[in-house]
């Protein structure tokens, strides 16, 4: 391979990256390289390396005496959501995209967000999947985010409807795209006019 010096320094820089929790940004890029590149063998691999690194935990069965994790049959869409936790005033925003693997992603597994900034469009942190049904945390984040946790466990069986209503009552903004709702009759609904054509109604 007459490459493989370049090839070499893409390595290390993909091994960083993923060191800095960017592993899904640089998956969407090779995803984008890989179609370009002849060499088809190499990008697998880069391909494989990343995946391996975002994979969620499965996590152990719980004792018997425990609740059963929540199991969802609903499609949940591409939406933001607003979870309670103990009350009103304790609540977590949700994002929820596409699998970033398309063959989930067409099985209609999704990948969750939590809000984790100012910004109520932009600043989500992935953060886990909603994979037959249930949420898994990814594997560098076991642990962490409880209250995060907690919501998307709730989200997956939740009145979405209720949810996605939650968000747009608290922002103010678009359930399914995000943007700044002006009208009442926006509000009423929590879609923009276009989102609210798009979704048949
Ligand atoms: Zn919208």
């Amino acid at each position: 391979m007459e490459n493989s010096a370049v090839y070499g320094e893409i390595w290390a820089n993909m091994q960083t990256f993923v060191s800095c929790g960017k592993a899904v940004e640089t998956l969407a890029l090779v995803g984008e390289l890989t179609r370009e590149s002849p060499d088809a063998n190499f990008w697998a691999a880069v391909r494989e390396y990343l995946i391996g690194a975002i994979e969620y935990t499965p996590e152990t069965p719980v004792a018997q005496s425990a609740p059963a994790k929540p199991v969802s049959a609903q499609t949940i869409p591409n939406e933001y959501y607003t979870i309670e936790l103990t009350g009103p005033d304790d609540y977590v925003t949700l994002r929820v995209a596409d699998h970033f693997d398309e063959q989930k992603a067409a099985k209609g597994d999704k990948m969750v967000g939590y809000l984790a900034g100012p910004d109520n469009t932009t600043d989500y942190v992935n953060f886990g999947f909603i994979v037959g049904g249930r949420f898994f945390i990814w594997k560098k984040n076991a642990g962490l985010f409880p209250r995060q946790h907690e919501a998307a466990q709730k989200l997956v069986t939740a009145n979405l409807e209720d949810a996605g209503m939650l968000y747009a009552l608290k922002s103010s903004r678009c359930r399914r795209c995000g943007r700044v709702l002006t009208v009442d009759a926006s509000k009423h609904r929590g879609y923009g006019p276009d989102c609210a054509t798009m979704i048949g109604g």
